[in-house]
C-alpha cells in the first residue's frame, strides 16, 4: 500500500487545484483560503468546472451541499451532475453557482422557532475553506446553512465567525511584540473514543438501535477491574476494521495517525493529526460517519454514545486546542527567550480568563442527555470547569501573582519579559488525567466532549472567549508608554483575578466539588441546569461583541438544545418500556410458569421443590413489582408538560428516577433468569464476543 500516494486521493486539495486551476484562480482562492477574503464570482465558474472535471474522472455522477445542521450530523442533499444541452444530449454539468449555493429545504431542520415553515427556504452556501470531496460517488461540498433570511442555522457558521475573532485578536496581540502575521488559526485535535460491539447482538437489542445505549442489562461477572484492555493487544477483527478505517479516512484526506483500545472492553481510540479548527471539525464528523460505515463491512456496529453500558467507561471526544500563525508558530508554546515567554505567559493568561468567565458555556457546548452519564461519574471530568496548568508552570503562576521568588529559581521573582522561564517538561503536565481543561505542554486538551458530538459548538465557546480576552488585553496594552510594566501589572492582575479556576489535584474527588463550590465555580450537573444559562447576558453580550450570534440566534439555540434533550430521555423512556413490558416480563413469565409446571409434576411424584418454589416466588415478586413500574413509567410519560424548558426539566425530575428504577427490577430479574429464556444479548455477551 503506497499511503502518500492514496492520502488524499478523494480530497480536491491543494495539490490537485495547483494541476488544475489556472495561476490566477489559484492565487485567488488561496487569499480566500488562508485569509478568509471573499471570493470574486468568476473565479467560481472556473473552480466548478475543474471541480466536476476532476470529480468525473474519479468516478463521481453527482454532487451534493455537505452541511452541519442543529442535529449535530451532517446532512446532504445529492444532485446529479447530469444536464441536456442545446442538441438535446446528455453532458455532465457543474456552475459555479450550483457550486457556491444551494437551496435545500429548510424546514425539516430544527430552527428553534427561527423559521416559520412556510418560509421554509434556506440556503448553503460553499465553504472553500474546507476541501471538498469524494465519497458514495458523490462531490460533497462543505457548506454552511442559513435561513433564507440569513439567520444561521447550522454549526459551521459559527465556528467561521469566532475563528475569525480570535485570529483578529490574535493578529493584534502578537503586534504588541513586533510580530506581523496575516491570520492565526485555532488548532484542533481532536481523538475520538467509540465502542465496537457484533452487529448480531445490535440488531438484537432495541434500546441500541433506537437509543444508541443499552437502557438495561445487568453487569457482566468482569467489567474492566483488571485494567487489561487499555492498549491490551487488540483482536484481529478489530484490527482489520482499524486498517479498513484508516485507509477510507486518508483517502479522505484525514490524517488518522493512532488507533488502540481504550480501558472499558470493546472500547477504542482513533486520533488523527490537528488541523485548523474547521477542517479538525469537518473531519472528525466524516470520522464518525466513515466508523459507523466501516464497522457494518466488518460485522460490527460501532456505537458512538457517550454511555453505552452502564458499570464501565463511556466515551469522549478530547478536544486539543493550540493557536497557531500562518508561519506555523504554536502561540501555546512557551519558548525559549524572554520575549517568546511573555508572548506566552499573556496567551496562557486569555486562556486562563477565557475559561474563568464563560466556564458556563464551555459546559454548556458538552450537555446532552448522553454525556450526562458520564461528566461527573467516575470516569470522566466532573461537570465543574476547571484548568490543569502541571506543577512547574502553577509555581511560575504564583511566583507571577505573589511576587515572590519559584522553586529552584534563582532569581528573586519573574519578571515577565526579562526573565526566562523554566523549561516546563512536558511528561509533568500530563499527568493529571482527571482534569476537565489541561494544559499539555504546547497546547490545552479540553476532555469533556461526549463522543458523539459535534466539537464546533466547543470550539466556538473556546475561540469566542479566548478572543474576547486577547481583546480586553489589547484594548490596554496598545499605546501603553511602558509595555513591559504594563503587560507585567496585567498579567499578575489578570491570574490573580482567575486563580480559582486552576486545579492541580483529584477532579474525581468529592473534597474538590466542596472546594469549587466555595471557590465559586460552576456545577452544572444535568444538561436543562447548564443550558439555561445560555442565553445569559454575558452571553448575549459576548456573542454579540464578536459577531457571532444575535440574540434569536442564541434563543433558537437554546430552544433546540432543551428540545433535544428532552425528546432523548422521552425515545428512551418509551423503547425502555417497550422491551421491558414486550419482552423481559414475558420472558420472566414463562420461565416463573414453567417452575411452577414443574413444582406441580415434582409434588405430584412427592419430590420437593422448595428451591424450585423459591425461585418462582421471587421471579413473581420481581414481575409484579417491575409490571408496576413499567405503568408508572408509562404514565410519567404521558404527563410531560408541552413547554420545552418545562418538559426537559421534568424529564431530568421524574422520567429519568422512574427508568432507574424500573431498570433495577429488570436487572435483578436478569440474574435469576434462565439464560436460555432471556430474550436479548447481557452485557457478558456482548462485551466479551469472540
Ligand atoms: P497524547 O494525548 O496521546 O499524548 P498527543 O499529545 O501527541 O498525544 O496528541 C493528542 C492529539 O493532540 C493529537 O490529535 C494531536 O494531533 C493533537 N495536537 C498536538 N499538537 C496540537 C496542537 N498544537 N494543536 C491542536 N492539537 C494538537
Ligand atoms: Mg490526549
Amino acid at each position: 500500500m503506497n499511503v502518500p500516494e492514496m492520502f488524499g486521493s478523494m480530497v480536491f486539495n491543494d495539490t490537485v487545484m495547483r494541476e488544475m486551476l489556472p495561476k490566477k484562480v489559484y492565487q485567488s482562492l488561496q487569499n480566500t483560503m488562508i485569509e478568509g477574503k471573499a471570493l470574486d464570482e468568476d473565479v467560481a465558474d472556473i473552480v466548478a468546472s475543474a471541480m466536476k472535471e476532476w470529480a468525473v474522472s474519479k468516478g463521481a455522477t453527482h454532487f451534493t451541499h455537505w452541511f452541519q445542521p442543529m442535529t449535530g450530523i451532517t446532512a446532504e442533499k445529492h444532485d446529479s451532475f447530469l444536464a441536456v444541452d442545446k442538441n438535446g444530449s446528455v453532458i455532465m454539468d457543474f456552475s459555479g453557482k450550483e457550486l457556491t449555493k444551494g437551496e435545500p429545504d429548510a424546514s425539516s431542520f430544527p430552527s428553534g422557532g427561527l423559521r416559520a415553515t412556510f418560509e421554509a427556504r434556506g440556503y448553503t452556501a460553499w465553504d472553500p475553506t474546507s476541501y471538498a470531496f469524494i465519497k458514495d460517488d458523490t462531490l460533497c461540498i462543505p457548506t454552511a446553512f442559513c435561513s433564507y433570511t440569513g439567520q444561521i442555522l447550522d454549526k459551521k457558521t459559527p465556528l467561521l465567525r469566532s475563528m475569525d475573532a480570535i485570529s483578529d485578536e490574535a493578529v493584534r496581540a502578537l503586534s504588541l511584540f513586533g510580530k506581523h502575521v496575516k491570520r492565526v488559526n485555532a488548532t484542533i485535535g481532536a481523538e475520538q473514543e467509540y465502542f465496537l460491539i457484533d452487529k448480531n447482538d445490535y440488531a438484537k437489542r432495541l434500546d441500541l438501535r433506537l437509543t444508541g445505549r443499552t437502557l438495561i442489562g445487568a453487569p457482566a461477572a468482569k467489567g474492566q477491574e483488571m485494567e487489561d484492555h487499555y492498549f491490551g493487544s487488540i483482536r484481529p477483527r478489530v484490527k482489520a476494521f482499524m486498517a479498513d478505517l484508516d485507509e477510507e479516512l486518508w483517502k479522505l484526506g484525514i490524517t488518522a495517525k493512532t488507533e488502540h483500545n481504550e480501558v472499558a472492553p470493546c472500547q477504542h481510540e482513533m486520533a488523527p493529526i490537528f488541523d485548523n479548527a474547521n477542517k479538525a471539525t469537518d473531519a472528525n464528523q466524516l470520522t464518525m460517519e466513515m466508523m459507523k460505515k466501516v464497522a457494518e463491512r466488518h460485522g460490527f456496529a460501532c456505537l458512538l454514545h457517550e454511555k453505552p453500558f452502564e458499570g464501565i467507561n463511556g466515551s469522549g471526544k478530547h478536544n486539543n486546542w493550540a493557536l497557531s500563525t500562518d508561519d506555523g508558530e504554536n502561540l501555546l508554546d512557551p519558548g525559549k527567550t524572554p520575549k517568546d515567554n511573555a508572548q506566552f505567559l499573556l496567551f496562557l493568561t486569555a486562556v486562563i480568563k477565557a475559561v474563568d468567565e464563560y466556564q458556563d458555556l464551555l459546559r454548556i457546548s458538552v450537555a446532552s442527555a448522553g454525556n450526562d452519564h458520564r461528566l461527573g461519574a467516575n470516569e470522566a471530568p466532573p461537570a465543574i470547569v476547571s484548568i490543569f496548568v502541571g506543577d512547574e508552570l502553577e509555581s511560575v503562576i504564583e511566583s507571577i501573582i505573589d511576587g515572590k521568588p519559584f522553586k529552584g529559581s534563582s532569581s528573586s521573582h519573574l519578571d515577565i519579559g526579562t526573565s526566562v522561564l523554566p523549561k516546563l517538561s512536558r511528561d509533568n503536565s500530563d499527568r493529571n488525567r482527571t482534569s476537565p481543561f489541561a494544559f499539555t505542554g504546547n497546547k490545552f486538551e479540553f476532555r469533556m466532549p461526549g463522543s458523539s458530538f459535534n466539537i464546533a459548538c466547543t470550539n466556538v465557546m473556546l475561540n469566542t472567549a479566548v478572543a474576547d480576552a486577547l481583546k480586553s488585553f489589547c484594548d490596554e496594552l496598545e499605546g501603553a508608554d511602558d509595555f513591559n510594566s504594563r503587560l507585567n501589572e496585567l498579567i499578575k492582575r489578570e491570574l490573580k483575578a482567575h486563580r480559582r479556576i486552576l486545579f492541580n489535584g483529584n477532579g474525581y474527588s468529592k473534597e474538590w466539588e466542596a472546594e469549587a463550590e466555595k471557590r465559586g465555580l460552576s456545577n452544572y450537573k444535568r444538561t436543562p441546569d447548564a443550558l439555561i444559562h445560555y442565553a445569559d447576558e454575558k452571553n448575549l453580550e459576548l456573542f454579540r461583541r464578536h459577531r457571532i450570534y444575535t440574540k434569536e440566534e442564541m434563543e433558537s439555540r437554546l430552544e433546540i438544545s432543551l428540545d433535544e434533550y428532552q425528546k432523548a430521555i422521552h425515545i428512551e423512556a418509551v423503547t425502555m418500556s417497550e422491551i421491558l413490558r414486550r419482552q423481559i416480563l414475558p420472558a420472566a413469565i414463562r420461565f416463573s410458569s414453567s417452575i411452577a409446571s414443574s413444582v406441580q409434576l415434582k409434588e405430584s411424584i412427592g419430590v420437593t421443590a422448595n428451591a424450585d418454589k423459591a425461585l418462582c416466588a421471587r421471579l413473581s415478586t420481581l414481575c409484579d413489582g417491575l409490571l408496576l413500574r413499567i405503568d408508572e413509567l408509562d404514565e410519567c410519560v404521558a404527563g410531560t408538560p408541552a413547554e420545552t424548558e418545562k418538559a426537559a426539566f421534568y424529564a431530568a425530575d421524574e422520567i429519568i428516577p422512574k427508568m432507574e428504577e424500573a431498570r433495577k427490577l429488570s436487572d435483578e430479574l436478569e440474574t435469576v433468569t434462565d439464560k436460555s429464556y432471556w430474550p436479548i444479548p447481557t452485557y457478558s455477551e456482548i462485551l466479551f464476543y469472540v
